[in-house]
């Protein structure tokens, strides 16, 4: 899979267009934001600021998650989730247009991968939620499978809930937060690409834990901030750092948000695909010059086409790709 496959560039012109308006209604509203701990091991030091297209981002000197602080309060953040365009161009044209890669690529194996986990732990699968399904594309594979009797998609943004509901889904459209469900009712929760969206990821986690069933699994799948892409290219200049993004993980601080919550972490994986063609993107639009990196020249652009899927793969086979993805046990 190639980054271009699942951002046509074209497509990615027209949403950067749609974010840059996105991005006055989110800083409107900046000085009613406020600060916060960390959002993985609440501990108040920070190092390290450093301000991107006008947001300042700090690191935790602890755990070294980077985060937007100070930040939108939920309301505002709620606010600006029903009224961003970006959201709108997501679910008619980015989503439809790289569907069929997406689930072959991503969402394919995500599902036989939780399926693989259900079996090995033994997890009942009665019940199954997505928070945050977008486009219902995992959802509807883990459908496919026949394993659960009952699957929720929790998609809060309109237009995407109603993309959920054309797949023959149930769709309960609003946020997480706000949802009324009776504890300990739910197998497994799984969330890919949210936990860095939102206000509190503590809450996240601990409504997880009360939803979930003794020995229910919780799948998480966000950025890594120590990965490869934004290791390499740094803040400003990696694409998916910044807006919206408000909590950046890495391996470890994203293990100690879960175990300070009462998770047992079972699996902690980077099996992101896409770093090693980021960077050579970057590096060919001339965003990016890598002629002061002569092992990376060598390995991304004279030699890609023998190294650059095997240069991957080592970034994947060793926590070091900017995607990770985490499977943790309620105890
Ligand atoms: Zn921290």
């Amino acid at each position: 899979m190639k980054e271009s496959d699942i951002r046509p560039k074209e497509l990615t012109e027209k949403l950067h267009s749609f974010l840059r308006k996105d991005r006055k209604i989110w800083l409107a509203g900046q000085d009613q934001f406020i600060r916060v701990p960390c959002p993985a091991c609440c501990g108040k030091e920070t190092k390290d600021p450093i301000v991107v297209r006008g947001m300042t981002f700090e690191t935790c000197t602890h755990c070294e998650t980077v985060f937007y602080n100070p930040r939108p309060t939920r309301e505002q953040l709620r606010e600006y989730y029903s009224k961003a365009e970006s959201y709108e161009f997501w679910a008619n044209h980015i989503f439809p247009e790289t569907e069929s890669v997406r689930r072959k690529n991503i969402f394919r194996p995500l599902a036989d991968k939780i399926e693989e986990y259900l079996s090995l732990n033994g997890v009942a699968t009665d019940v199954l939620m997505e928070i945050g399904a977008g486009f219902g594309i995992f959802c509807d594979e883990m459908k496919g499978k026949g394993i659960f009797k009952r699957i929720i998609a929790v998609e809060p943004t309109p237009d995407l809930a109603q993309k959920c509901r054309e797949k023959e889904l149930e769709v309960i459209e609003a946020p997480f937060e706000e949802l009324d469900l009776s504890v300990r009712s739910i197998d497994c929760i799984v969330s890919f690409e949210v936990i860095e969206h939102v206000f509190s990821p503590r809450e996240l986690i601990r409504k997880s834990m009360r939803l979930l069933k003794k020995k229910g699994l919780l799948v998480i799948k966000c950025p890594n901030i120590k990965g490869f892409h934004f290791v390499v290219l740094g803040k400003q200049k990696a694409p998916n750092f910044g807006l919206e993004h408000i909590n950046m993980f890495n391996t470890e601080s994203l293990t100690i948000l879960l175990e300070m919550n009462g998770f047992k972490v079972l699996e902690m994986a980077t099996p992101g695909k896409l770093d090693a063609d980021i960077v050579r993107n970057q590096a060919l639009e001339g965003n990016f010059d890598i002629h002061v990196h002569p092992f990376l020249k060598q390995v991304l652009i004279d030699e890609w086409e023998r190294l650059g899927n095997k240069f991957q793969q080592f970034l994947a086979d060793n926590l070091l790709s900017s995607s990770m993805l985490v499977v943790a046990e309620k105890k």
